[in-house]
């Protein structure tokens, strides 16, 4: 079933009054009415697209449901999506979000297509939704009051969810980070209607929206792991009609680290000591992940793969600043090699003495 813009059809913006889409609507119909158009099948189709547009935005409920669900809102409303206007929180109309899953193409498809269609009509399919030219009218913004932006519903933008890649050492000591993030904004060439002059916007393409590369410092916190989402506020997709913008929503994932591997809070890591020091006891130095060492004790007699434990020097905890996990040292014996004649002696003496 083809996705129908009823706003592109009227030739409106999203932002139109009531007021707006009678006028419109009137006008439209008595350009394209069968009367003034005889032999002209194209005019008389587009006359009844006007007259289907003017059934749903002209009915307050109906408009409602269709900014929500888009052209297939009729199917949606009765499939439960949005059934009753004062039940339904306006979340639960984000049913073709971001994919939580998704890298930088999931983004950026999120900001160019499929978040468009929460507030654009054109359904799931993505990026082309915005950028259907729908009919072909040529007519003058200015019959229509273009972005003359009367009764604006304000709409917060989507949060925008993004991978970010840190170290253990980030994760450790919590960081500073300089990022260069691509989000969007409204196009102020065509107020975000995707429309100008009856005709796609030339600057978005009909999207309704431009890009906004943006540097930005974020704070990383101790503590953060696998799938921490670090928020950053504001700096989601734009808002519609003067509502707040969404949020970024860094989604975090820590780095392997070549001496240290962490199992929750715990850091387990592995030392390296001699024979002799295995055997005699002796002070070994451990480091952490920030580079801070510390003193270990091994005693005589410390099998190989002997485990010690030192509490509180593990990873952070996110957002416990006064808790932290243990650290785990296991001991790896080193045997010496190149034995000279006279150590290989002395082994003797020791295997007999046994
Ligand atoms: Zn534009």
């Amino acid at each position: 079933m083809a996705q129908k813009d009823y706003y592109k059809i009227l030739e409106l913006p999203r932002t139109a009054t009531e007021q707006d889409i009678k006028s419109a609507y009137r006008r439209l119909a008595r350009k394209y009415h069968p009367d003034v158009n005889q032999d002209n099948t194209q005019a008389t189709e587009h006359f009844k697209e006007i007259n289907e547009a003017y059934e749903v935005l002209g009915d307050k409920e109906k408009r409602y449901k269709y900014d929500s669900l888009g052209s297939d809102w009729e199917r949606l409303d009765k499939a439960g999506f949005g059934s009753s206007r004062g039940s339904s929180s306006g979340g639960s109309y984000t049913y073709d979000y971001t994919n939580p899953n998704g890298g930088f193409g999931d983004i950026f498809d999120s900001i160019f297509g499929t978040s468009r269609t929460r507030t654009r009509p054109g359904g799931s399919g993505g990026a082309s939704s915005g950028t259907n030219p729908g009919p072909s009218i040529h007519t003058r913004a200015s019959d229509f009051g273009f972005g003359r932006g009367a009764t604006p519903r304000p709409q917060r933008g989507d949060d925008i969810e993004q991978p970010l890649e840190v170290s253990l050492e980030e994760a450790y000591q919590g960081s500073t980070r300089q990022l260069q993030i691509q989000s969007t904004e409204l196009c102020s060439y065509c107020s975000g209607t995707g429309m100008r002059s009856g005709q796609r916007c030339t600057l978005c393409g009909g999207r309704g929206v431009v890009p906004r590369p943006k540097r930005l410092e974020v704070r990383i916190p101790p503590g953060v792991d696998d799938g921490t989402k670090v928020k950053v506020p504001g700096e989601g997709g734009p808002g519609i009609s003067g509502g707040a913008r969404g949020d970024l929503l860094l989604r975090i994932q820590v780095l392997p680290h070549p001496a240290f591997v962490r199992k929750g809070p715990d850091l387990h890591t592995t030392a390296n000591i001699s024979l002799y020091t295995a055997i005699l006891g002796g002070e070994i130095i451990v480091a952490s992940p920030k580079g801070s060492k510390f003193a270990l004790n091994v005693p005589p007699e410390t099998q190989n793969g002997k485990v010690f434990r030192l509490t509180n020097q593990g990873m952070p905890v996110l957002n416990l600043p006064n808790s932290r996990g243990d650290m785990y040292v296991k001991i790896e014996v080193n045997l010496p090699s190149n034995l000279s004649e006279q150590e290989r002696q002395l082994f003797e003496q020791l295997k007999d003495l046994r």
